[in-house]
């Protein structure tokens, strides 16, 4: 790890200016990404900004009849937040989902948002990486790429995002909101992360000189109809090979709205409204579900040692939907697949 110096900011304000004089400065809230990415000397800042004491660890409902959620909310606890845990149990199951009870109750809401892939090749400095160096190349491509990317890639990197609790905020529309030095600006979460195009070394559109304080949830949870479905190599503990965050809004047997997205395959939590309005207004049905899992899946494509992905997340989104609509969710406490 290299040598740092460390500046504690009071409150919001002061923490935007600190970042605004030195953009390459990190700010740290929970640490279970950066400081590992700082051992293996992939990230190497010449300053830490910490923001553990901004206040910004309240759930409280907004204005708009949603739920705004401070940043530095541990996921913990907003796992089992009342308000959460009634108005949006799909956002609880997904954080549930992931990581160890120990990491969740140290990392943040906003620092969810920022984790970065768990590539193996991003995190051994020994070898090209794009994200991690732009223009070194991708050692995935041709290397071991079980866990990559089967929507969304390009040639320049076919990595994934491993956030469970981002797959459900993709689902429930949230958006994340920032502030920097001209001023506060909310982004919807569909343009928050990034597909990696030819500058992979970019994850999200937050730039460098901001923070995220927020995010807000919009009225609608989804409370009756969801499930949270993870599939990974350990259930006790891993990242997504595949995940889906499935809810449906049910009236007269009908589906009147659908929200569905994939986590494990893309660059970022994957949705696909075509693949959602397949769903409206039809009666729940397996071929109905499976229809909307082709339509999702239409242009994924594999790589040498991951293209099992492609079928294993077409049984995952039927599975999930149809745990949705029999409003029997997954329950991440239960090792096995309902
Ligand atoms: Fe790097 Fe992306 Fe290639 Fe992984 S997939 S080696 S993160 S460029």
């Amino acid at each position: 790890m290299n040598a740092f110096e460390y500046a504690r900011a009071a409150d919001i304000a002061e923490a935007v200016r600190l970042k605004a004089a030195d953009p390459a400065a990190k700010f740290i809230a929970g640490g279970t990404n950066l400081i590992d990415l700082m051992k293996y000397h992939v990230e190497h800042p010449a300053r830490l900004i910490d923001i553990t004491r901004l206040p910004l660890r309240s759930v409280e409902p907004s204005h708009s009849g949603g739920v705004m959620i401070g940043a530095l909310v541990p996921n913990s606890d907003l796992a089992y937040h009342p308000l959460i845990e009634s108005r949006y149990p799909l956002l609880s199951s997904a954080i549930l989902a992931g990581a160890s009870a120990q990491l969740r109750n140290m990392a943040s809401t906003g620092g969810n948002l920022l984790q970065r892939t768990r590539c193996a090749y991003f995190y051994d400095v020994a070898t090209p990486c794009n994200k991690r160096t732009p223009g070194a190349g991708c050692s995935a491509k041709d290397g071991l790429n079980r866990n990559h990317a089967i929507l969304g890639f390009s040639n320049a990197c076919i990595a994934t995002h491993p956030s469970d609790m981002c797959v459900a905020l993709a689902a429930l529309d949230a958006s994340v909101h920032v502030a920097g030095p001209t001023g506060a600006r909310i982004v919807p979460f569909a343009e928050f992360h990034r597909l990696p195009g030819d500058r992979p070394d970019l994850d999200n559109t937050l730039r460098t000189d901001e923070i995220i304080t927020a995010i807000e949830l919009p009225p609608q949870g989804f409370a009756a109809n969801y499930s949270y479905l993870k599939i990974r190599d350990r259930l006790s503990y891993a990242f997504a090979l595949v995940s889906v965050a499935a809810a449906l809004e049910l009236v007269g047997g009908h589906i009147q709205q659908a929200r569905l997205a994939l986590g494990g395959v893309a660059h970022k939590p994957w949705r696909d409204s075509a693949a959602e309005e397949a769903l409206r207004g039809q009666a729940p049905s397996r071929d109905v579900f499976a229809n909307a899992a082709d339509v999702l899946l239409k242009d994924a494509k594999g790589h040498a040692h991951n293209t099992f992905k492609i079928g294993l997340a077409r049984r995952a989104i039927i599975r999930t939907l149809t745990q949705a609509a029999n409003a029997t969710p997954q329950v991440q406490s239960v090792k096995t697949i309902r």
